[in-house]
């Protein structure tokens, strides 16, 4: 791969060289081990001196091609492939925050993402505190601690659609001594590379732009190879690794410290590991990455404009319509378009919304989003659902929010469906 090919050039180009004869297309390597016909060359391997694949736990030749292909495409050093976004959220963060330490995240949240950390995390002993996203500087730098290891926060916020604004989070994560980490799922890096404003660390739900079709569940964890782990607060990065005979992260392997650690360790011991067959998929689907996010745009912009002009509507939210609270910030992180999310509440509230998600004819009613295939969703009853209505609120979530995720299917044909379900709605 050449470092000098523009985006769509390494979608479609980064990841697997064929050597002459070899398949020209990516193989599933369907294989849980590896051959070898020298003791040393496998000391060599498990001792990290040689690049290789030991057990497919830990690396794949079909899962490392995908994660070279996100890592060139996202700007890092590495990246390592999960088997969900929760696994790559969890991974992300566990990497850098031990048990009685601290983490300090946006409130605004997936709902999924928002439980792990309240819920899951505490009981791991890992303590979070949220603060809203839109507080003032020093607001958010009052939610640190000491101990506090990481920032965490989401490009474009689920449900509430807010545009992070990376400089503030950027600067003020650096200024504590710890990683910025981006959860880059709604934005992918076609519409917005986080590494580019100041992030250290990226992870995506495959799941969702990424695999593009609603196939595979899956996550990934991309490193910039930018954050100096030796400024003190990260021992586990440069103090000797008793998993890992003593090995140091940094003083081992540079700027793939954290990558490396993520595997080694979180990998090789969790086993959250993706299977072959969805990094094939996904590796595939990275090629045509950058036009589908340009249609959903093009398609989500179109819808809210529509929706925006029907007198039905109570309200539309979408940081690409010019009256977005987040129009500014989208103008600047996501120059060629905001995605694919939008949501909107009827006139008349909750009754109303059902009414109208049960009429729908094309798009469908689902829990997922992000795929070629228009959908629409009710947080506050599916997603959101294990949240107080206070939670709720505070993550963006209202209860006659509908949230949509447009696909790429003629724009006329999703407004005519939207049209026809609103009017037998309200
Ligand atoms: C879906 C989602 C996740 C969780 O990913 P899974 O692949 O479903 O485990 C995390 N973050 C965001 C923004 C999501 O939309």
């Amino acid at each position: 791969m050449s470092k000098e090919w523009k985006f769509q050039t390494k979608a479609v180009q980064a990841g697997y060289e064929p050597k002459p004869g070899e398949p020209r297309i990516l193989p599933i390597y369907e294989s849980t081990t590896f051959y070898y016909d020298s003791v040393d060359y496998v000391a060599r391997l498990f001792d990290l001196k040689e690049e290789g694949h030991m057990y497919s736990r830990i690396s794949n030749p079909t899962l490392e091609a995908f994660e070279k292909k996100i890592a060139a495409l996202e700007g890092g050093v590495g990246a390592l492939a999960t088997s969900s976004g929760q696994a790559a959220t969890m991974v992300s963060l566990v990497n850098v925050a031990n048990a009685g330490e601290h983490i300090v995240a946006a409130s605004t949240l997936y709902g999924g993402t928002y439980t792990l950390l309240s819920v899951t995390f505490k009981k791991l002993g890992i303590e979070v505190s949220f603060v809203h996203p839109d507080a003032e500087e020093d607001e958010i730098k009052a939610a640190f601690r000491p101990d506090t290891k990481a920032l965490f926060a989401e490009t474009i916020g689920n449900p509430g659609l807010n545009v992070l604004d990376f400089e503030k989070f950027s600067r003020i994560a650096h200024d504590m001594g710890v990683p910025l980490i981006i959860d880059n799922s709604f934005a992918t890096p076609y519409l917005c590379r986080p590494f580019e404003h100041g992030a250290d660390i990226v992870m995506h739900s495959t799941t969702k732009y990424i695999d593009g079709q609603a196939r595979s569940v899956g996550g990934v964890v991309v490193d910039s190879g930018k954050f100096p782990w030796d400024n003190g607060k990260f021992p586990s990065f440069t103090e000797p690794d008793p998993a890992y005979h003593g090995i140091r992260y940094v003083e081992s392997f540079g700027n793939a410290a954290y990558i490396t650690k993520a595997r080694v360790q979180f990998m090789r011991d969790i086993g959250l590991t993706m299977s072959p067959f969805t990094a094939f998929l996904l590796h595939m689907s990275l090629e045509t990455l950058s036009l589908r996010m340009e249609k959903h745009s093009q398609n989500a912009l179109a819808l809210a404009r529509y929706l925006k002009n029907n007198e039905k509507v109570a309200w539309v939210n979408y940081p690409g319509l010019e009256d977005s609270p987040y129009y500014d910030l989208a103008q600047k992180y996501l120059p060629l378009g905001c995605g694919g999310m939008l949501t909107f509440g009827l006139k008349g509230g909750l009754k109303e919304g059902k009414k109208f998600m049960e009429n729908l004819k094309l798009a469908s009613l689902v829990v997922h989003l992000g795929d070629t295939r228009t959908s629409v969703l009710h947080p506050a009853s599916m997603t959101h659902r294990q949240l107080t209505e206070e939670e709720q609120r505070s993550a963006g979530v209202t209860p006659d929010l509908i949230r949509v995720s447009v696909g790429i299917e003629d724009i006329d044909d999703i407004i005519n469906d939207f049209d026809q379900a609103i009017n037998k709605a309200v």
